[in-house]
């Protein structure tokens, strides 16, 4: 039985998201693809897998409910998380701050490349 980890589950949410999350079950299982942990919001179930880490895992995962993804609203959360002691979520928001923002430079790189593309194609039909 993974009673232990309800209990960590409820612990959790009392002392660090003042008791505002909903119960969700919190389960062992294989991981599929090497995933550390997800959430099925619909049961109600955190599913941890292959995780170095279990409390944190679970706080992660405890931060997607209501929020999908890891935009700002999870971000917000990992914050909150830092300033209540969890020095790891201050590094975790970090990364997931930094892919986001690659991410949109990579936008700006790619429609820059397209402009481009875009110019020399047009000035070797003329020139052509
Ligand atoms: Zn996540």
């Amino acid at each position: 039985m993974d009673t232990d980890l309800d209990v960590l589950f409820d612990q959790l949410n009392n002392s660090l998201f003042m008791g505002s999350l909903p119960t969700y079950r919190v389960r062992r299982r294989k991981p599929q693809n090497g995933e550390h942990g997800f959430i099925n919001d619909a049961a109600r179930i955190i599913w941890i897998c292959s995780s170095p880490d279990v409390r944190q895992t679970l706080l992660h995962e405890m931060c997607h409910i209501g929020t999908v993804g890891h935009g700002r609203l999870f971000r917000a959360k990992l914050r909150r998380l830092a300033q209540r002691g969890e020095t790891w979520a201050q590094a975790e928001r970090v990364y997931y701050l930094r892919a986001e923002l690659s991410m949109k430079a990579g936008g700006w790189i790619a429609l820059w490349e397209f402009a481009r593309d875009f110019k020399g194609g047009l000035s070797s039909i003329v020139s052509g």
